[in-house]
């Protein structure tokens, strides 16, 4: 399929909205070699990707690292399943969260989201199930250049008293914990 057929198509699944909720994100827990979650963006036709080792937080206080990894195509925001033993990313995935975002920038001439990628500093707004509201993404110019932090903004959606992460998580998509996926794709 190409890329501009496979955009078409997400953007017309019915799960996800017509085209005029804008872009996707989706949020996949991932059993690899170590737990992490894999926030992932869709800008100009692929998912712009990041490892978050501890999950994405509702708390504008915590500085979440975000390691960036290879885009993937679109479609992968539909994958929950096992990874064989073997390939790339072995282990279980669970979509966590996934739903539509926009640019927090909204004047006219603002960056567009590659752009303030680009620039090492992006502001997304983000409507999903669990998480809702303002996010920063961050390049934080430390070691070696590697590393982003996915930081809350601090508005009406921030609440410090949330921990999706630990209190929700089962799939938006099947309901069922990353335990769950793992033992029913076993055989
Ligand atoms: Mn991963």
């Amino acid at each position: 399929m190409s890329r501009s057929l496979a955009r078409h198509r997400a953007r017309h699944d019915p799960h996800r909205g017509g085209r005029d909720d804008g872009p996707i994100f989706v949020i996949q827990q991932h059993d690899a070699s170590t737990l992490h979650y894999d926030f992932r963006l869709e800008v100009e036709g692929v998912l712009k990707s990041w490892a978050v080792p501890k999950g994405p937080s509702t708390d504008p206080r915590d500085k979440r690292l975000a390691i960036p990894t290879a885009d993937h195509p679109l479609a992968y925001a539909d994958f929950e399943g096992v990874i064989p033993a073997g390939q790339y990313g072995a282990g279980s995935v669970l979509i966590w969260d996934r739903g539509h975002y926009r640019n927090l920038q909204e004047s006219e001439d603002a960056p567009s989201i590659a752009e303030q990628l680009a620039d090492g500093h992006a502001t997304i707004w983000l409507e999903g199930h669990k998480l809702r509201g303002g996010y920063a993404l961050i390049h934080t110019r430390l070691e070696k250049g590697k590393d982003w932090l996915l930081v809350k903004i601090d508005d009406a959606a921030a609440d410090a008293r949330r921990n999706p992460v630990s209190t929700e998580p089962a799939s938006v998509v099947s309901g069922r914990t990353l335990a769950q996926v793992a033992a029913e794709e076993e055989d």
